[in-house]
């Protein structure tokens, strides 16, 4: 199948995820008006303290991350305010600042004017919004001219900022098979969230992006590949783009109808894509993959699931490092034990825990 064309690169925004989050900077904290008081002095000199400085809000890259899904869950972030100065020339304290940890490749932008604000790249950590400056006491005031200033300064505002964010995903996993072998319902059974497609300009095949979560530090983002067949069928192909994405999956699931309605052999079934897949694309062709007969719930009967998976081994003579999963995308029976498996081939050598299952990729162009 020849692959798609050429077309002219465009920008196309393929898979996005989106929050709107508020920050507010803590404000500065007021500076003191007190004078001394000491033993037989009626009067002192003046030592009101300065105010601490409002907390920042800071943004901080997290590599676990891969997903914008958790600020769909708070909306406001906000940094602690400065305390007042007080007498005997003490200091407020600083507020804390708040940190956020973002996925990299996370676009920033000003969601009031539209700006973007920042790009985030791995490892980095920046301020978003800086805490108010504290306001000076009456100590600072003082002058040879003026010994008694009763003027402090208020604490300066923070900042509040109606932030876009922006995320543009990198599916982990491909579901590739026949049409009619299941992904699309696949797909929806494990997706908790299907991130809305945005600006996708080429074919009528539209591509289908999904977030499982294993848990909520496990997730995992596939991706349906429809029709390698589908398209050559009519002539479309896959847009480039969409080719180019999914060939920076790392893995596969190989989706095959164990009991089509017109008797089909499941094997042929899976030959037939691996070859249109060499033919398609060699680089998905050498991803890993996982080999999972669907449709099991349709043969009703253990012995004859047993034989029709049997059967399929035989016949594609796999051996018996070359595991084959049953599952039924209908019912979600196995579905979890695919994910498992998925997270595994994603994350061979355990997977640190809170380690997301996909990368997430920014807008450099
Ligand atoms: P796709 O072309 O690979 O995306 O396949 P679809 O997800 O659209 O499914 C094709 C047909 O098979 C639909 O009628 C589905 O309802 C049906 N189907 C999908 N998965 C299962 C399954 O696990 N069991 C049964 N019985 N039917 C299924
Ligand atoms: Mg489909």
């Amino acid at each position: 199948m020849a692959r798609a064309g050429a077309r002219p690169h465009t920008l196309a925004r393929m898979f996005v995820d989106q929050a709107e989050i508020i920050v507010r900077s803590g404000d500065g904290g007021a500076g003191a008006v007190s004078f001394r008081r000491e033993k037989y002095v009626p009067k002192g000199g003046p030592d009101g303290g300065n105010g601490g400085d409002g907390g920042s809000v800071i943004v901080e890259a997290d590599e676990g991350l891969n997903t914008l899904q958790d600020f769909r869950g708070q909306r406001h972030w906000e940094a602690e305010n400065g305390h007042p100065g007080q007498g005997s020339q003490r200091s407020g304290l600083a507020g804390r600042d708040r940190v956020i940890r973002m996925p990299a490749g996370t676009l920033i932008y000003n969601a009031e004017t539209g700006d973007l604000i920042h790009d985030l790249k791995p490892g980095e950590r920046t301020v978003i919004a800086p805490g108010g400056k504290g306001g000076f006491g009456n100590e600072h005031f003082k002058r040879s001219t003026n010994q008694t200033p009763r003027r402090a300064e208020p604490g300066e505002r923070g900042v509040r900022l109606t932030l876009r964010l922006e995320l543009k995903l990198i599916a982990d996993v491909g579901i590739i098979g026949l049409p009619n072998a299941g992904k699309s319902t696949l797909l929806a059974a494990v997706s908790r969230a299907t991130p809305k497609i945005a600006d996708y300009p080429f074919t009528t095949l539209a591509p289908q992006l999904g977030i499982a979560e294993l848990d909520p530090s496990r997730r995992i983002v596939l991706a349906d590949i429809p029709g390698l067949i589908e398209g050559a069928a009519e002539g479309a192909g896959l847009g480039h783009d969409f080719l180019r994405h999914v060939e920076r999956t790392r893995v596969l699931v190989h989706l095959i109808d164990a009991a089509p309605v017109d008797g089909a052999s499941p094997a042929e079934a899976y030959r037939t894509i691996r070859k249109e897949l060499a033919g398609y694309s060699p680089l998905l062709a050498e991803k890993d993959e996982i080999v999972v007969l669907n449709k099991m719930d349709l043969i009703p009967d253990e012995g004859a699931r047993a034989e029709a998976l049997g059967e399929f081994r035989r016949e594609l003579k796999l051996g018996h490092d070359t595991p084959v999963l049953a599952i039924s995308g209908a019912t979600g029976k196995g579905t979890r034990e695919l994910l498992e498996a998925l997270w595994k081939r994603l994350h061979p050598g355990g997977g640190a825990g809170g380690t997301g299952g996909a990368r997430a990729e920014g807008w450099s162009r």
